[in-house]
């Protein structure tokens, strides 16, 4: 995976053998232009520069590989998400735009392939299209879908889909919300709601709360991060857009300052464009040598 925000991460230390101010000084550029956040950026530079201290001179592949090491020392314990019980409930929650529809579809074709029975809730009831574009990827995934008129209360849907989930012997659920941030307490109130219908049907769902970010919006996903895991509890963080951002920095930066596990990143806008978060795989491509 070639992402250009690696690319700058790799050109600031092309060259250098010596880990002095300026060295640091361009990494320290790189990991903020990449929307790694301050505090998380400030961390990595901190620690990096505690050990150097000890062993000023190192080879570029030294200083590589402590980079990576400290980056990936910021990432909580990460990767999909086990599908412990079923039917295994996903609540899927962002802002409107993230990619919250789509990455449904991708999960669904993904779990699919895996030989899970999967089922979509369509509880975005608020736009026109919204149901209409789930019922697209249902197709195109091959799953089933329940759904109800635009305007249905969505905790109506989400208590549905459970039902069918249930009387249907699905593996997975994947529901769509709206994600309007007009205001937190009616956010909270609204996901409260789904999730407690969910729970009338299935007590100990839903199992996870997914929270879409787009990685374009860099230093809004921080911001939108803040306000969603306060309206609710946030389980694991799908980062899209990954494709031709600088600003992937946002992967790092968001699940180190919120401590939540990043599960999958998107990479587009088919329905195969979505991957596994794998920390290790991600910091060793940090600056391979064909990104430089
Ligand atoms: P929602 O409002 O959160 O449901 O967002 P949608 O799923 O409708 O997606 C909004 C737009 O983002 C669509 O044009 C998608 O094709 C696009 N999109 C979603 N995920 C990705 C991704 O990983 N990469 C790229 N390039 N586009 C994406
Ligand atoms: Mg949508």
């Amino acid at each position: 995976m070639a992402f250009s925000f690696f690319q700058k991460i790799g050109r600031a230390i092309a060259g250098r053998s010596r880990v002095d101010d300026d060295t640091l000084d361009a990494i320290e550029e790189a990991l903020i232009e990449s929307d790694m956040g301050v505090d998380t950026t400030l961390k990595v530079i901190d620690n990096l520069e505690e050990r150097v201290d000890r062993d000023k001179y190192l080879s570029q592949d030294e200083l590589r590989g402590m980079l990576r090491e400290e980056i990936a020392a910021l990432i909580p314990p990460s990767g999909p998400t086990q599908l412990t019980s079923s039917p295994y409930i996903i609540l899927v929650v962002g802002v409107n735009g993230v990619g919250k529809t789509t990455t449904i579809g991708k999960l669904a074709y993904y779990w699919k392939n895996q030989g899970k029975k999967v089922l979509l809730g369509a509880a975005d009831t608020f736009r026109a299209a919204a149901v209409d574009q789930l019922d697209i990827w249902a197709e195109r995934a091959g799953v089933d879908i329940i759904k109800q008129q635009m305007g249905s209360d969505p905790a109506a849907v989400a208590y549905d889909t459970a039902k069918a989930a249930v009387a249907r012997g699905a593996d997975v659920v994947l529901i769509d919300t709206a994600g309007r941030l007009h205001n937190r307490i009616d956010l909270m109130n609204e996901l409260t709601k789904i999730r407690n219908s969910v729970r009338k049907v299935v007590p100990d769902g839903p199992h996870d709360v997914y929270l879409v970010l787009d990685a374009s919006t860099g230093q809004n996903a921080f911001a939108q991060a803040k306000e969603f895991s306060r309206a609710t509890d946030i389980s694991g963080l799908v980062v899209t857009k990954l494709d031709g951002t600088a600003k992937g920095g946002v992967v790092v930066g968001v699940s180190d300052r919120f401590g939540i596990p990043v599960r999958f990143i998107g990479v587009g806008e088919n329905i195969k464009d979505i991957k596994p978060f794998d920390k290790d795989s991600f910091v060793a491509a940090l600056f391979n040598p064909e990104d430089i």
